[in-house]
């Protein structure tokens, strides 16, 4: 809950300066400092509990330029320094107009000012237009699981081409509890396993982290705006208007958290140390795909595929 000067008697509980946030299933309330301090303590303790990242030398840090992304290249570019791991920051053009124009824009923005070597790969270089009006048509996915597929592909091959062992993207708690029990209510077990804080790393196959698994998107907001960094608001413009079942679980969950805080918090701990490793999976195996060598579950990969398709060749 946020307290922002209302209350007086509202004091941080390691100091005398004015509450900004309260961290209710902890009782904790703290001041603008020691709220900074502790997003990043939470951050650290994630990645020194998963090992993130041991045998790290290079890590690859993925930025949309939203509240989440941005809060995490902040942290992250602190942590790394004083690690010694080099990073490289990454921005994806979707191509998609004024949004993703404002995206690419904000986040090489905070590459510049924190100085951070980055790279921006545009959706067109790759063969893919989301605004395609037989889009849908062609691929039989919707537009964010196109969008999906090539982010991820994306991610992948600049993490190789550049030699980085891990890619950390900003996914937060309230989007790991969205996405694990959607995957419940749908039956789809297998894709839980791959919701875990970090997905280890494969033959081509870049180690995935998530360093904001424990972190609310409440957090990250008000440490954009306490720490004034510059991120993203809108929503997609490609998302669909009418509510899907996505959005139905999201206001679940951040109910959930909103009247019993804590209770997120520790259902994503459940399901890394009970619920995911209960699971009886087979472990996927990857082959390669012929097209472009990367890591693929079948002859061609689901981004080679999506790509013929678009170019009419099946
Ligand atoms: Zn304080
Ligand atoms: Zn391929």
């Amino acid at each position: 809950m946020i307290v922002r000067g209302r209350d007086v008697r509202a004091r941080c509980t390691f100091c005398n300066e004015e509450a900004i946030y309260i961290v209710k299933h902890r009782k904790l309330r703290l001041c603008r400092e020691h709220f900074i301090d502790y997003v990043k303590t939470e951050v650290e303790n994630t990645i020194y509990r998963f090992e993130m990242l041991k045998n790290v030398k290079k890590l690859l840090i993925a930025v949309s330029g939203g509240k989440d992304s941005v809060t995490m290249l902040h942290i992250l570019h602190q942590i790394c320094r004083e690690l010694g791991t080099e990073i490289l920051g990454l921005t994806i053009d979707t191509e998609i107009g004024e949004f993703s124009r404002k995206q690419v824009e904000t986040s090489v923005q905070v590459f510049k000012s924190l100085g951070i070597p980055y790279r921006v790969e545009r959706f067109s270089d790759y063969g893919i237009d989301l605004l395609r009006p037989d889009l849908e048509k062609i691929t039989r996915r919707p537009p964010c699981s196109v969008c999906g597929i090539a982010k991820r592909y994306i991610m992948n091959r600049v993490a190789l081409e550049e030699n980085c062992q891990a890619i950390a993207t900003g996914h937060n708690m309230i989007d790991i509890a969205q996405y694990a029990i959607a995957n419940i209510l749908t039956g789809s077990l297998e894709y839980l396993t791959k919701l875990l804080p970090k997905v280890e790393e494969g033959p081509r196959m870049a180690r995935r982290l998530r360093p904001l698994y424990f972190i609310d998107e409440k957090e990250t907001k008000l440490y954009v705006e306490t720490v004034k960094l510059p991120y993203v608001a809108d929503r997609c413009p490609l998302s669909d208007s009418r509510e899907t079942m996505q959005d139905t679980v999201r206001a679940l969950v951040r109910e959930l958290e909103d009247r019993h805080p804590g209770s997120i918090r520790s259902f994503v701990d459940k399901l890394v140390r009970r619920i995911i490793p209960s699971l009886k999976v087979p472990e996927e195996r990857y082959g390669t795909c012929k097209i472009c060598g990367m890591p693929s579950k079948g002859e061609v990969c689901s981004f080679c595929r999506i790509r013929m398709l678009l170019r009419g060749e099946t």
